[in-house]
């Protein structure tokens, strides 16, 4: 038996990938009613391969959106690097953004549905032991479960990782904030495209989640606006649902009318705002520790730059998958797992701490104040491409690498 902790993105696609394989596992999760709760978020090719390999592409066309473009802007709007994105960049499948609740409630669903009631809910993993004939969760409220082997896909105040490296401390806080929210919008930029604009200090993000509606012609836009602030300034690092106040930001976004997207605006828009400081984790020296592994953000939570966090969740998730059906339900598998993917996982959250793809930004602000009529001279294309690249492979979804890969696990039988 294979025990879960966490029925996040992580968790959830690694139900869905051990009832893929027949091998039987149970999740606890300590909230008590799951609910849709969090932003947009951005899934890239390699994570959406392996959705459509669990039988998911008709349910991901219907909560979310195939992402076509990709850009970084200046804080007045000028375009510095705009990209293809999914199938338009030549990937054989498509990128999505979508709402993480309902991604989240989505797999929730479709996993109950496919193996039955294998999802605990109210019910939080406190403590584990391990020996030799296996593992035992401590579950609030004093219940025990044992298994063979047990995975923390508890996010990023993991119990379990607690427990492995007791003086951690709380997740580490670079001092910027990033307010998020959604609100109704147009499309911009040709449809279903992605921008980034300005510099390490401020910035704005925003992306469609959903198609724009025939009758009002409006969509759901995702937006992010980031600052960095006073670090002194109190801050829960790392909840995700704490609500805030649009009159700490909205002042120094009212000059980011662009034409062709008026940030402004889509503040102005927008329902209750989140605000989310930018924190990461010091990467650890291992995963294991007897027959219990770390996955997702419970194992690796880095910065939420380069559209990544929920991408490197799914992908551990069949990398799990994959080692378990080779090596049997034992710690060989999980050492097999740790060993491809924490070094990948470490490489992608130092390149987050360097802003990932998002220096180009902060590059242009230093060379020429965000200001010019010709880019190339200042900062040629070739260097722009090579950067946009690098961050690519480094995260496993350059294209031509993707496209060329045998799959982790490859498609489900279909259902008969
Ligand atoms: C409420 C919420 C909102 C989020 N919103 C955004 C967002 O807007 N944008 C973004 O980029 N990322 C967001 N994230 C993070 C994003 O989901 C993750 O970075 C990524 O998907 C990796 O997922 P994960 O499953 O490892 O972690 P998570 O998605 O954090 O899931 C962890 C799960 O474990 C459960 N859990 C926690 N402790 C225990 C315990 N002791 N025992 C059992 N279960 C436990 C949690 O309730 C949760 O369901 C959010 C996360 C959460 C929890």
């Amino acid at each position: 038996m294979i025990l879960i902790a966490g029925a996040g993105i992580a968790g959830l696609s690694l139900g869905l990938t051990l009832h893929q394989l027949g091998l039987p596992f149970r999740i606890f999760e300590r909230v008590a009613d799951l609910r849709p709760t969090g932003v947009g978020i951005n899934l890239q090719p390699n994570a959406v391969r392996e959705l459509f390999d669990l039988g998911l592409e008709a349910e991901l066309d219907r909560i979310g959106i195939r992402t076509r473009q990709y850009g970084f802007y200046t804080k007045t709007g000028l375009p510095i690097w705009v990209e293809p994105r999914g199938l338009a960049a030549g990937y054989s499948w498509p990128q999505f953004s979508v709402h993480r609740g309902e991604l989240q409630m989505m797999l929730l669903r479709i996993l109950r549905e496919r193996a039955g009631d294998v999802v605990e809910t109210d019910a939080g993993v406190t403590a584990f032991e391990t020996d030799s004939q296996g593992v035992t969760l401590a579950l609030a409220g004093g219940r025990r479960v044992s298994g063979d082997v047990a995975i923390a896909a508890d996010g990023i105040h993991s119990a379990i990782r607690k427990q492995m490296v007791p003086d951690e401390g709380e997740p580490i806080w670079n001092g910027a904030i990033m307010w998020r929210g959604t609100s109704p919008g147009r499309h911009f930029l040709g449809g279903n495209a992605m921008f980034l604009a300005g510099h390490d200090t401020q910035r704005f993000v925003a992306y469609p989640l959903t198609p724009e509606d025939p009758a009002t012609g409006l969509a759901t836009i995702n937006w992010i606006a980031e600052m960095r602030v006073d670090p002194d300034r109190a801050m829960a690092k790392g909840d995700w649902n704490r609500p805030a106040d649009k009159a700490d930001f909205l002042p120094a976004f009212e000059g980011w009318d662009f034409g062709w997207v008026d940030c402004p605006g889509l503040i102005r828009a927008s329902g209750t705002v989140y605000e989310y400081p930018m924190v990461d984790r010091e990467p650890l020296p291992a995963w294991t520790e007897g027959c219990v592994t770390l996955m997702g953000d419970a194992a690796h939570a880095t910065y939420p730059v380069g559209s990544n966090g929920a991408t490197q969740a799914i992908i551990d998730a069949r990398k799990l998958g994959a080692a378990l059906r080779a090596h049997g339900v034992t710690r060989a598998a999980l050492l097999t797992y740790e060993a491809e993917m924490r070094p990948r996982a470490e490489g992608i959250l130092r390149a987050n701490r360097g802003k990932g793809p998002d220096a180009v930004m902060q590059m242009v602000e230093d060379l020429c104040g965000g200001v010019f009529d010709d880019l190339e001279p200042i900062l040629p294309r070739e260097k722009l491409a090579a950067h946009a690249e690098h961050y690519k492979r480094l995260s496993g979804f350059s294209v031509d690498v993707l496209n060329a890969q045998p799959p982790i696990i490859g498609p489900m039988e279909p259902v008969a």
